[in-house]
């Protein structure tokens, strides 16, 4: 028990701050909120520059605590990837996400797209295109109103094993973003090899955009870059009109941010989209 007890300690040091009995604490916390069905789904629309229609949807995980409240993903998502259960937790987000889209479709809303964030550990799992295609037809969503979006460092490890996957993934209709844009290293040579629709400006670009010139040059490079490669780009995190006229300037195709929403409960959201609310 000693022997075990120090590879418990040497595995889960590297997070920062939390002592053993903390870890042993968390995950137990994790499991029995995934078991009493204390996580929740938010959902930020995602609105297209030219029409001002919505186009899209963000879902984002939050974990409604009995003691401590409404957690947001950044307290507990990192915890969930380290002790493994961000597949179970993934596939439930999934699951909500499709279904809340299709009962959007089935009150006759206008079809929009669902946006659903990935970790490199749900992608390396073994049945993950599995799921994917089993959660499609439960929910009956067609799989066109489904967008993964994953980051960069998903082809970091197995460039080739990653591509051929979300080569399959495509083939089933799915489409495909890469979220944090720019953050990544090598960016710009990887693109060309993945099967994506849309890339994602990462926020810390879009953020100083009207102040840093560095800033405003990179995010005019990446819009440029996106279009040349016929990809859509969508700047996230824009806050205020500045921003907005500047990415508008820039012919950017679309925003997610404060300016327009945060991210909202579902009822919230059914309100939003039966008004039909234009930018
Ligand atoms: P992300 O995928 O980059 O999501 C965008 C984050 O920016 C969200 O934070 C969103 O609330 C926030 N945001 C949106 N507009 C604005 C704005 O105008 N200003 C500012 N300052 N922030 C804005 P959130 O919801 O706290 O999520 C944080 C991260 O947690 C996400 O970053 C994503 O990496 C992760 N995450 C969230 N839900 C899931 C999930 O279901 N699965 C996985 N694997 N990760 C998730
Ligand atoms: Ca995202
Ligand atoms: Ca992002
Ligand atoms: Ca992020």
């Amino acid at each position: 028990a000693k022997e075990q007890g120090r590879n418990h300690y040497q595995l889960y040091t590297h997070v920062i701050g939390m002592s053993v009995f903390e870890h042993a604490f968390m995950e137990n916390s994790l499991r029995k909120a995934l078991h009493h069905a204390e996580f929740r789904l938010f959902y930020q629309p995602q609105v297209e520059l030219n029409s001002g229609q919505i186009i899209g949807m963000e879902a984002l995980v939050r974990w409604q605590h009995p003691e401590l409240g409404l957690l947001e993903p950044g307290k507990f998502i990192p915890q969930a990837e380290e002790y493994g259960l961000i597949v179970p937790l993934g596939e439930w987000v999934l699951r909500q996400a499709c279904s809340q889209n299709k009962a959007w479709q089935d009150m006759g809303l206008l079809p929009i797209g669902m946006s659903v964030n990935f970790s490199v550990r749900q992608f390396q799992s073994p049945d993950f295109v599995e799921t994917i295609a089993q959660v499609l037809e439960e929910t009956g969503l067609d799989p066109k109103y489904l967008e993964l979006e994953i980051t960069e460092s998903v082809v970091m490890k197995d460039e080739a094993t990653a591509i051929a996957l979300l080569q399959k993934l495509y083939k089933m209709g799915i489409q495909i973003s890469i979220d944090d844009f720019g953050m990544g290293y090598s960016s710009f040579s990887h693109l060309k090899q993945f099967p994506v629709r849309k890339i994602k400006i990462d926020i810390s670009f879009i953020r100083d955009i009207n102040i840093s010139s560095d800033d405003a040059a990179i995010t005019t490079a990446i819009i440029a870059m996106a279009h040349s490669l016929k990809l859509k780009a969508i700047a996230e995190g824009v806050e205020t009109m500045e921003q907005l006229n500047f990415l508008q300037s820039l012919k950017c195709d679309a925003i997610q941010g404060y300016l327009f929403s945060k991210p909202l409960p579902a009822d919230e959201v059914t309100k939003m989209l039966v008004e039909k609310r234009a930018l």
